[in-house]
């Protein structure tokens, strides 16, 4: 009987397709292969095999690729990935099967050129400069010589022909050189020597018998600046010492020059690092090390989640509670649980370390679901820094100011003492809604429900939604009046104005995500900062997180009720974190650091919380206050957004949606309501959400709900999001 193989394929189908498997192929569940699809050929994976008598009807499939085959942790998480997020299985296996292109892959040696003893034939000024350049007989590669010589690649390969250059394949840098686990380093604090042996003495690999071993993910809690990091570097190590491999996860913006150097610290040599800035023949390159249990250590974004381990032993989530875990396009998955999830599949730890975990987690831990490591103490004895509201209600700046005079105060104290000081804002650009005087135009998106803020460095006004950038008018467009256009309201480059007046003599630095050169720059910027080369940073949530700034001792947060007042029911949770997480910036060098806050009510739990420093208090409100609505961790939540050209159809389509919504016993279905960005890059949104209670199958319920729903008709879009995380 002929063999029919299941074939899934990394398009945005829901199931894998059947072939006949001709009797000449011999294939196994995991294998890649190459199937005819329509009119083409593409590439798939095996998925199923059985032995039948049918299937004379099927194509054949065409051959296996050579490509590793798909492991069995691998395909599980696929398959969970799609069942729990519901989208596509296709979709899901897209993410995971990124196939290295084959002559990257191949792409083992590089050809590096250096001069000879033969004169050229025929001397031009570009050649003449190609020799001149080459005249030390030093290696170096190809392009890098033209460049050198200001010529193009077409000189360097001429003389390569004629002989006056000889070309020598030399060994690629590897991308991945082994880490050294027992590299000399600084010994550990006794607190954190502690929550070492906590943490690594159950691991599962260092149990060959299996019941002392504890395998449930591990919370690791510490204030910040408690030294977590190399805490969970010890982890790393030990894990690398049996020969296993270790995968580090870090928000995109964390993962600094300044991390990749405190890993040298202890390991020797840098990680391999995976990140959307890694590209081409290096990023293949790292994947095949991945692959072949050779980077023993990577450092990556979200998506290194989905790097194809061969022996994984440890994943560690660093600043576990980042929302920049979510990926909200696409698949809408949730890094830190997905990390959860495949350290299941894998049978490894996974460590989720954080200064502010997120409720979910720490009601893991609570409940035992997960264990609980602490570090209650800053490293070195070191203090954290005292928290002080200024209540705006009774300092308030000038009009037109922003900054009050007691923060104007320590700020010029902590300047003149030779310290950094931090303001911190959360909104990028001069300012975040413009005005006509004359006749109230607002100036609002062509394409979203935003309005558009001025970003006076670039005299534009830009939407953060979409990107859309128009030049800022000197008349207003709708009437025509001069000069009477008025900023609203303070972003971080109106502050850093305000403080260049108060601080004219001062090195004072902007520090937001639209940093003028892009990443890399950024980088550098930030590295400057921690070398003490600028006085004063003004940023947004960009510099809140994960920096060591040895000589900041002063930080200001300008309004701590910003996040507050929106309808979301994390706003709190954010609020607190990202305030914790800010203020933590102050005093982690050798001087004490401290804090102020700007509210306009410094009663309320999130910064009361905050000033007395009681995370407990805060955590325990914020619990009893989900349980009691019944929201997560304690019931399960997902959005639908129905997105349409035009609101009507978007609109009409929810309803249609809701209408055969028909929810059964611990279900509710709210909606549709405008989405709270009601219009996206000109598509209007619609959102319709469910609510079940924890013990619901949730997902069963919407793929059914789904099924029998409006089919999608025209431009209509229909994406789920589960565990969405604004709500
Ligand atoms: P966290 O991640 O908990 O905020 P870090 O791991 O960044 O804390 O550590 C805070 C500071 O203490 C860093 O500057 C780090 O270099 C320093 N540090 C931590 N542990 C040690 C140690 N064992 N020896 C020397 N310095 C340490
Ligand atoms: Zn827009």
């Amino acid at each position: 009987m002929p063999f029919v193989a299941e074939i899934l394929i990394p398009l945005a189908l829901d199931a894998p397709y059947s072939y006949v498997v001709p009797g000449t192929l011999d294939l196994s569940v995991g294998d890649v292969v190459q199937v005819p699809l329509g009119p083409r050929e593409i590439v798939g994976v095996v998925w199923g095999l059985a032995e039948t008598a049918g299937g004379s009807n099927l194509r054949p499939v065409t051959g296996r690729l050579p490509y590793a085959p798909l492991s069995e942790p691998m395909r599980s998480l696929v398959d969970w990935i799609a069942r729990y997020t519901l989208a596509p299985k296709g979709s899901a296996l897209a993410m995971v099967l990124r196939l290295p292109d084959e002559a990257a892959a191949a792409e083992t040696a590089r050809v590096a050129v250096r001069l000879t003893d033969k004169q050229p034939t025929r001397p031009t000024a570009a050649r003449a400069k190609v020799l001149a350049a080459a005249a030390d007989r030093a290696l170096r590669g190809k392009s890098a010589l033209a460049k050198e010589a200001g010529v193009s690649l077409s000189v360097v390969d001429g003389l390569i022909d004629d002989g006056v250059l000889e070309a020598v394949a030399v060994e690629p840098e590897p991308v991945a050189p082994p880490p050294d686990p027992d590299f000399p380093r600084t010994p550990l604090s006794p607190a954190q020597a502690e929550a070492v042996t906590e943490l690594v003495e159950p691991f599962p690999w260092l149990h060959p018998e299996a019941e002392a071993a504890d395998n449930r993910p591990i919370l690791l809690e510490g204030v910040t600046g408690s030294g977590k990091t190399e805490v969970y570097f010890e982890a790393v190590a030990a894990c690398i010492r049996t020969g296993r491999q270790a995968l580090i996860l870090m928000p995109e913006i964390a993962l600094t020059a300044q991390f990749l150097d405190r890993f040298a610290q202890r390991f020797g040599v840098r990680p391999a690092a995976w990140h959307s800035g890694v590209g081409g023949k290096r990023r293949e390159r790292l994947r095949a090390a991945v692959a072949a249990g050779e980077a023993l250590v990577v450092v990556g974004a979200r998506s290194a989640l989905f790097l194809p381990f061969a022996r994984l032993g440890l994943i560690v989530v660093d600043e576990e509670h980042e929302a920049a875990y979510k990926q909200e396009d696409g698949v809408h998955y949730h890094a830190r649980d997905m990390a959860v999830v495949r350290g299941r599949l894998e049978g490894c730890p996974v460590v989720l370390a954080s200064a502010t975990p997120s409720i979910e987690t720490r009601v893991n831990a609570a409940r035992g679901r997960y264990r609980h490591v602490l570090l209650p103490e800053r490293f070195g004895g070191r203090r954290l820094p005292d928290i002080a509201a200024i209540d705006m209600r009774k300092d308030q700046p000038e009009r037109g100011r922003f900054l009050s005079p007691p923060l104007v105060n320590a700020v010029k104290h902590t300047l003149e003492r030779g310290e950094q000081a931090l303001l911190f804002l959360n909104r990028r650009g001069y300012a975040p809604l413009t005005l006509c005087r004359a006749c109230g135009h607002r100036y609002q998106c062509k394409n979203c429900s935003t309005w558009l803020v001025e970003h006076r460095f670039r005299r534009a006004l830009v939407c953060h939604q979409c990107g859309y950038t128009e030049r800022r008018p000197d008349a207003c467009t709708e009437c025509g009046t001069f000069d009477n256009l008025t900023a609203c309201g303070p972003g971080v480059e109106r502050i850093a104005e305000e403080a260049a007046g108060l601080f004219p003599d001062r090195r004072i630095v902007v520090l937001s995500s639209d940093f003028p050169g892009g990443a890399d720059r950024l980088r550098q910027e930030l590295e400057a900062v921690a070398a003490g080369e600028c006085d004063l940073v003004i940023g947004t949530q960009l510099v809140a997180k994960g920096h060591n700034f040895p000589s900041l001792t002063l930080v200001g947060v300008l309004d701590a009720d910003i996040g507050l007042t929106s309808g979301d029911p994390r706003a709190a949770e954010r609020t607190f974190q990202l305030l914790q997480q800010v203020t933590g910036r102050a005093g982690r060098g050798d001087k004490p650091g401290r804090a102020l806050v700007q509210t306009y009510q410094p009663e309320h739990p999130v910064i009361a919380s905050l000033l007395s420093g009681d995370a407990e208090r805060f955590y325990q409100e914020e619990i009893q206050a989900r349980e009691a609505a019944g929201l997560p961790p304690f019931g399960r939540l997902a959005a639908l957004i129905v997105s349409a050209a035009e609101r009507e159809v978007a609109e009409a389509h929810g309803q249609a949606l809701a209408r055969a919504a028909d929810p059964p016993e611990g279900v509710m279905v709210l909606g549709p309501a405008e989405a709270p960005l009601a219009l996206v890059r000109g598509r209007y949104r619609f959102r319709l959400l469910v609510k079940t209670e924890r013990n619901v199958d949730m997902q069963a319920y919407l793929r059914a709900w789904i099924a029998r729903g409006p089919k999608v008709r025209g431009n209509v879009k229909v994406a789920i999001d589960v565990d969405p995380q604004s709500f």
